[in-house]
């Protein structure tokens, strides 16, 4: 067993406890104390103790194009060409060394656990490698080298829109072919462990049709499902034009909306569905700094909360690795929208950051609570952002006023893998990263 004595911590309300000692056990929570003096053997932790960030949704290769593509012209679909170009230099060793520091960098800025999206399955002409999940391993593999968990959300790429066009060269890596093909290959991943599970993702509804959705409705087995939903207006009337229907519409009809689902983005949607969502509890995954970097939209997290769908979150192409920033932009894009302020509870954006995110990626217990994995974060409040903190007031200033260079310590089911700012196994993360986005560009 291990302990620490925590001078604050946010245990899920919008002020922050104080005096509060969590101890661990074989990497879970096994007593929470409130209001109690520390015990000679607690670690004694200065600022805020909160559960450890869940970003559910990471293409983990895009952080080469951080500074590269954002002061762009275009839109989304040029930025996409661009992208393209960085996803077929890959290759699984130089993966391997990009993706473990873009891994340790979410891990710097608190992120316990990662959803990668993850569809850059195949060789450059499509071949497949001589393992066809080499590149899924290596993703695993660099989660387990980051020490944070990852949910391996293994992408189908079938399509390259809904009248069948063909799949660009640059698309091949990302095809299996078929559904059946998919799945086989998703089920040759073999069982979870404690640090890694596996999710279904078909891509969008205009690279996994109907039947095909279905068909992962029906072979779910358990796992959770994630799929970009409606984050761009054309995808909607290229549905609708082919369909008849909007995306949501078809996700709905295939069944395949439901709490085991995670809509991401979900930026352009009609009332109707935003009810078809939330009546499913249909989880929303928003990533703001991606959205506005991308010019996509604000997607109306107000009115899914209130329809009845959770809010998570994702830091989707890294254009920065900031869960605060994330959760702070939900409120604030909202803010400018409606000309309201307090559309949420900083509570609840804390919860998209952290306990919701993990719901989404299939965890049935998370944050600081008993039996929840030991996931959690120490948030330094020396600095000149949050030097007037107070605990009463606690989750607006994490919220609005932290950022991920506060986050001092993090701990992974009951081992700290970052004290002081330093990750325990990779002492220049910063290099890391500037060595391996040389190497892929
Ligand atoms: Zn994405």
């Amino acid at each position: 067993m291990s302990s620490i004595h925590a001078q604050y911590a946010w245990l899920g309300g919008e002020s922050c406890s104080t005096s509060v000692r969590i101890a661990s056990t074989n990497g879970l929570i096994s007593k929470i104390e409130v209001d109690v003096a520390p015990s000679a053997n607690d670690s004694r932790i200065a600022g805020v103790v909160m559960p450890g960030f869940v970003n559910a949704h990471s293409h983990a290769f895009h952080r080469a194009l951080r500074g590269r593509t954002h002061s762009g012209l275009g839109d989304f679909w040029a930025w996409r060409t661009l992208m393209y170009q960085v996803a077929n230099k890959l290759t699984p060793e130089n993966y391997l060394a990009l993706a473990t520091a873009v891994f340790s960098e979410m891990a710097l800025a608190g992120i316990t656990h990662v959803g990668e999206f993850h569809y850059i399955h195949h060789q450059q002409d499509g071949k497949k490698y001589n393992d066809p999940n080499e590149m899924g391993k290596v993703l695993i593999e660099a989660a387990r080298r980051a020490e944070i968990r990852i949910t391996l959300l293994d992408v189908a790429y079938l399509h390259a829109g809904l009248k069948n066009e063909v799949l660009a060269t640059e698309q091949l890596r990302f095809n299996d072919g078929s559904i059946e093909n998919w799945l086989s290959r998703v089920e040759a991943l073999g069982a979870p462990s404690a640090m890694h599970t596996i999710g279904l993702a078909p891509h969008s509804v205009r690279a996994v049709h109907e039947a095909e959705l279905a068909q992962i409705a029906k072979y779910r087995n358990n796992r959770v499902v994630h799929i970009h939903v409606s984050e761009q207006p054309a995808e909607n009337s290229a549905c609708i034009n082919a369909t008849g229907r909007t995306p949501t519409q078809i996700l709905s009809d295939a069944h395949l909306l439901g709490p085991f689902t995670t809509a991401v983005h979900a930026t352009h949607l009609s009332a109707e569905d935003i009810s078809f969502l939330g009546r499913s509890k249909t989880t929303a995954c928003f990533c703001p700094t991606t959205e506005r970097d991308l010019a996509d939209g604000i997607g109306s997290s107000d009115k899914l909360v209130e329809a009845g769908s959770p809010l998570c979150l994702g830091t989707d192409s890294h254009a920065v690795v900031d869960m605060f920033e994330e959760a702070r932009a939900v409120e604030m894009h909202q803010r400018l929208i409606t000309n309201k302020r307090g559309v949420h509870r900083s509570s609840e954006l804390l919860r998209a950051a952290t306990t919701n995110g993990a719901a989404s990626l299939g965890s049935n217990t998370s944050g600081l609570v008993v039996g929840a994995p030991a996931d959690f974060i120490a948030v330094s409040t020396d600095s000149v952002r949050l030097a007037s903190f107070d605990s009463k007031n606690g989750a607006a200033h994490l919220v609005h006023s932290a950022t991920s260079a506060e986050v001092r310590d993090v701990w992974v089911a009951g081992e700290q893998i970052v004290a002081d700012h330093n990750h325990r196994q990779h002492p220049n993360v910063a290099q890391a990263l500037r060595t391996a986005i040389d190497a892929l560009l």
